[in-house]
């Protein structure tokens, strides 16, 4: 895989606890991505053990598989955490080591009729990343529904990027599923509760749907088994858990 070397430009607060980092790359080949794939950020862990992180990539790509310079990743604090406490400390300008990029969590080659993509927290990045894409697919027919779930309003992570396709295209829906408090103005199709919740009001069909599920661990188990309950066949639900390696041990 690709060694790179990302430079911070800069980092911009999403919410009390989630910041969008801004790097730019340097690899000797040029850094070709696919919307939907993920870098290793590497770290040194206090025993001296080299581990990474992974970050799925948050940029708008100007086309599903683009050469870019510059990476965009959210990041979530996690109390404790390695990662959150070597980025938490980054000034512009220092440098990290990195690699890839990696994964399939990417749209397939075949355009089906309908795509159910679903999200909790930063888990929504990979979605904001395939926007171009996405476009491309609705003027061919697909209809989308990106399903986000957060506690409050401000997990709703870069919902006006969503909110401006939905205003373009009757066939996208972005649907808010707030678990923990309803906004004050409720917008149109905000869901009260897990996105769970939203899912099981659903019928999926086999021929026409697609889905993703992003973010997470157990909000990807328990959306796969009601996904799967419902007539979704295993390789046409997609998978990515945000979950850490366990630590290297000696
Ligand atoms: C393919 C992939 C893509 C990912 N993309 C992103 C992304 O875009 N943005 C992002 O923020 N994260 C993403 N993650 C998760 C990320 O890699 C780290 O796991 C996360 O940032 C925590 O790292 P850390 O080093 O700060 O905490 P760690 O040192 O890994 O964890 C410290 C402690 O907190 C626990 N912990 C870890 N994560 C959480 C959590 N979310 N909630 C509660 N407890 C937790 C651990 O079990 C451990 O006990 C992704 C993971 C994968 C596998």
């Amino acid at each position: 895989m690709t060694p790179l070397t990302l430079t911070m430009l800069g980092m911009e607060k999403l919410n009390d606890n989630t910041v969008n980092i801004n790097f730019k790359v340097d690899s000797e080949q040029p850094f070709v991505i696919i919307a939907g794939q993920f870098l290793r950020l590497h770290f040194t862990q206090d025993d001296g053990f080299e581990t990474f992180r992974s970050y799925s990539v948050a940029n708008i790509f100007p086309e599903e598989k683009a050469e870019i310079d510059e990476v965009s990743i959210a990041v979530s604090w996690v109390p404790g955490g390695l990662a959150t406490e070597k980025l938490s400390n980054m000034q512009a300008g220092e440098q990290l080591q990195a690699t890839g990029p990696y994964g399939r969590f990417c749209l397939l080659p075949d355009r089906h009729e309908r795509y159910f993509l679903i999200a909790t927290g930063t888990g929504v990045t990979p979605y904001r990343a395939m926007l171009k894409e996405i476009e491309l697919r609705l003027q061919a027919g697909s209809q989308f529904y990106v399903v986000m779930g957060a506690q409050d309003e401000s997990g709703l992570l870069y919902e006006a990027d969503f909110v401006a396709l939905e205003q373009q295209y009757d066939h996208f829906h972005y649907i808010p599923c707030l678990s923990r408090k309803q906004r004050a103005q409720a917008g149109p199709n905000d869901q009260s509760g897990y996105v769970q919740s939203y899912l099981a009001q659903h019928d999926f069909d086999p021929e026409d749907d697609i889905a993703y599920l992003c973010g997470n661990p157990d909000m990807v188990d328990e959306a796969f088994k009601l996904l799967k309950e419902k007539g979704l066949p295993v390789p046409l639900i997609k998978r990515e858990k945000y979950i850490s390696p366990a630590p290297r041990k000696k």
